[in-house]
């Protein structure tokens, strides 16, 4: 069955809104995503019938809002299909997933070891190592990517040695749109006896997450890119490796026992959130899984790439339009330069014709260093965009070609 779009995007309240008079085409959605109403009323709901703080109150409210809490914690587990919920921990997003990872892996590393990334990384799972390494005296080895945006994955597997402590890599590049072969290369990384996190922020928009078939230690990602409000995220990590983690912050809700001198932490998940967490945000991330889930995961699919197909075919048609990463399995993100144009200006002249794109260094100015360009244009496209979208941006970037010659 083909997906109705007409009546998902009625879902989606902002998808009405007019830019100086022109219909919004929101093609900025590897940023974030927009939020159906289902989501946009959980949250209201639990502001409205029992906020309160978790796992503290001996009162109704409280024990409301813990079981919701601890519900959601469930819908995430089940999503990811983690073993256990302990192995999932609230965070802020992926940002702060990976630096979890990398603050305990800074006290692991020493002098001789080495941490593995690649070349196409967003700078959250870049710079989080990059500083792991300076801190501990290890040695960050970045694998290259070909002019297409994939992986060498002949120089991934000759990087892997003893000395390798953890293996960094992207499920789905940001800038590029590559999906890499992430059960592949953990496979390799894990036979050489490295530690595997991944970063999900842009894979787990695109479904079918299963981290036991992956095979990693840790998988991070955000509930913003997924239908769900910001601020809220999480870290998935196998339960052996995430009791024995370092702690992250400390505080109320992660101890057992405190004395003036000393502390006896508590179990998993608590021990690594510290603080009142982001309880609205776990319900309302559990809302857009919910809702995620209830559509046809196939009809999905196969309307991302029908997006994505369409769009390429008018890519090919236009003249002075350089893709930037044509990876063969991608996702719908479609970075490009238009010749003799910055990316910025076309990105004003899209906007004042209410199409919203993404433009700069896509957080990955070593990535746009070493294709050797100054950033891209970027459009992101979602389960609610239209081909006729597509068609409406590319007319759009033809009349900014012309306007910017
Ligand atoms: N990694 C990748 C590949 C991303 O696209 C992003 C978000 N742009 C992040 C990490 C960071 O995610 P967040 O800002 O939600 O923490």
């Amino acid at each position: 069955m083909s997906l109705d779009v007409t009546a998902l995007r009625q879902q989606f309240p902002i998808l009405k809104t007019q830019i100086d008079g022109k219909p919004l085409i929101y093609l900025d959605n590897a940023a974030t995503t927009q939020k159906p109403q289902a989501v946009i009323d959980a949250l209201v709901e639990f502001y409205t019938t029992c906020n309160a703080n978790v796992h503290r109150g001996s009162h109704h409210l409280s024990d409301e809002a813990t079981r919701r809490y601890e519900k959601a914690r469930t819908t995430v587990a089940r999503f990811i299909n983690a073993n256990v919920n302990e192995e999932v921990i609230w965070t802020s997003g992926t940002t702060e997933s990976l630096n979890i990872v990398a603050h305990g892996l800074a006290q692991k590393l020493q002098s001789g070891d080495e941490v593995i990334i690649t070349e196409m990384e967003h700078h959250a799972n870049l710079v989080t190592w990059q500083q792991a390494c300076i801190k501990s005296g290890a040695s960050l080895v970045v694998i290259p990517i070909s002019e297409d945006g994939e992986l060498d994955l002949a120089k991934f597997k000759a990087a892997l040695n003893n000395r390798t402590k953890l293996v960094a890599f992207p499920h789905v590049s940001n800038a590029l749109g590559t999906i890499n072969p992430i059960k592949e290369m953990t496979a390799m990384a894990k036979a050489a006896g490295a530690l595997v996190s991944v970063d999900g922020a842009q894979g787990i928009a695109h479904g079918g997450v299963d981290v036991q078939a992956i095979g990693c230690d840790f998988y991070s990602f955000s509930g913003h890119k997924l239908f769900g409000p910001t601020g809220i995220g999480c870290l998935w990590g196998r339960k052996d490796v995430l009791e024995d983690w370092p702690i992250w912050q400390t505080g109320g809700e992660m101890i057992a026992d405190v004395e003036y001198q000393q502390t006896t932490f508590g179990t998993l998940p608590f021990r690594l959130e510290a603080g009142t967490p982001n309880i609205s945000g776990a319900i309302g991330m559990a809302a857009a899984i919910d809702w995620f889930m209830g559509l046809d995961q196939h009809a999905i699919q196969t309307h991302e790439k029908a997006l994505l197909t369409r769009a390429n075919e008018l890519a090919a048609d236009m003249q002075g339009l350089r893709l930037i990463g044509t990876a063969k399995n991608k996702v719908g993100i479609m970075s490009f330069l238009l010749d003799g144009a910055h990316p910025a200006d076309i990105g004003f002249i899209l906007d004042r014709q209410g199409i919203a794109i993404r433009t700069g260094d896509n957080c990955a100015q070593p990535l746009m260093k070493r294709l050797n360009i100054p950033g891209t244009a970027r459009a992101s496209f979602s389960i609610y965009n239209t081909i006729e979208e597509v068609e409406a941006f590319f007319r759009a970037l033809k009349k900014a070609q012309t306007m910017l010659a």
